[in-house]
């Protein structure tokens, strides 16, 4: 999969004659394929496209990367020269570059050894890979997968005096062992009082009856990200705990039955924290409903408060209200959908009803 001619199709419109991409994940969605950091470059004319890297991956790049003209960067000629000998060919004079990720020492050095203009053009990319297609879903929806049955296996583990650290390396190896090539983030475990920082890092704590357990985790699949959150409990729960939960499910349906094409993403938001609000935990959902992702776990779109733009079809945001109550528990439940026009359609499947382990 790659996405050279989707970049070529948007040049004219940001009055740019080449893209020049630099960053990882965005190279990744042009090219298809993934060297870290800084050690390759995807430049996009209007004529063709060409991907340059240095020798620890031109073997790897030379069965990957299709559609575009390979070549290997070396000390004498390196990215910047192959720039400029690729635009003098296809008589190119401004080249977008991504500023959002670009260092600005990366900035000057560009400038200093180009022979053309340089524009501002990260948004290229951000409203192109944030409309995904089919083969990106296909990806995603895969990715998915592999952390739910994941989740249906680590549901065995989760039990009184097994720690957070134990789940979340038992969660990493399951994803693994079921196939994902990476996690897409560090899983969080957080137990009873952690609950109520919503990105608590897992620790030695073990888990305690009476306890909710927070799992917040997703997994990488032919370089696309999974995300998703249960919250379970142990033993028991308590009236309130019982209460918190179901709100918070109820947000996250009223969430999910808001998001479709062309609504406002704050409005997505909003239907969410309103339910959350009538139950009187307003001040305890500190966080936007949900956030893009795609080629990396957090992208564009958000929906949030100051999300005003209309959610595009094609569009993949999670949908994951909370309720963190400080020093007491807290409840997340999470799940990814696509916006299509009409509304939206769940990539879960995992039940989400009240769980009460033994
Ligand atoms: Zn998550
Ligand atoms: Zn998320």
């Amino acid at each position: 999969m790659n996405h050279f001619a989707a970049i070529r199709a948007q040049l004219d419109r940001y009055g740019i004659d080449a893209m020049l991409l630099t960053n990882e994940a965005n190279r990744f969605y042009a090219s298809g394929f993934r060297s870290i950091g800084t050690d390759g470059v995807a430049f996009v004319t209007k004529k063709r496209a060409y991907y340059w890297t240095d020798s620890r991956y031109i073997e790897a790049a030379g069965r990957q990367v299709a559609d575009a003209e390979l070549a290997l960067a070396t000390v004498e000629r390196g990215y910047a020269a192959l720039i400029n000998e690729a635009a003098a060919r296809d008589g190119v004079e401004t080249v977008g570059f991504e500023d959002e990720y670009m260092t600005v020492a990366e900035l000057e050095r560009y400038r200093s050894r180009l022979h053309v203009a340089l524009k501002p053009a990260t948004e290229l990319l951000t409203g192109l890979r944030m409309v995904k297609d089919g083969a990106e879903i296909a990806a995603l929806t895969d990715a998915q997968r592999i952390a739910e049955r994941a989740l249906a296996e680590i549901y065995n583990d989760v039990r009184v005096g097994v720690t957070e650290k134990e789940i979340a390396a038992k969660l990493t190896y399951l994803m693994l062992r079921y196939g994902a090539e990476n996690v897409s983030f560090d899983p969080i475990v957080a137990s009873g009082a952690n609950g109520s920082k919503p990105h608590a890092v897992p620790s030695d704590k073990p888990i305690a009856a009476g306890e909710f357990v927070t799992m917040d985790f997703g997994c990488i699949c032919r370089g696309y990200c999974s995300d998703m959150t249960r919250t379970v409990a142990v033993g028991y729960v308590t009236e309130e705990m019982e209460r918190v939960y179901h709100t918070v499910l109820r947000a996250q349906l009223a969430g999910i039955a808001a998001a479709r094409a062309g609504v406002p993403s704050c409005d997505v938001h909003n239907a969410a924290a309103k339910v959350i609000a009538d139950a009187g935990y307003g001040a305890y959902f500190g966080h936007g409903f949900g956030h893009g992702v795609g080629v990396e776990i957090h992208e564009s779109p958000r929906a949030s408060t100051t999300w005003k733009d209309p959610l595009p079809a094609g569009a993949v945001i999670s949908a994951e209200p909370g309720i963190y109550l400080p020093g007491r528990f807290g409840v997340r439940i999470e799940d990814v959908v696509v916006i299509r026009e009409g509304g939206c359609e769940n990539l879960h499947r995992a039940p989400k009803e009240l769980l009460i382990l033994p």
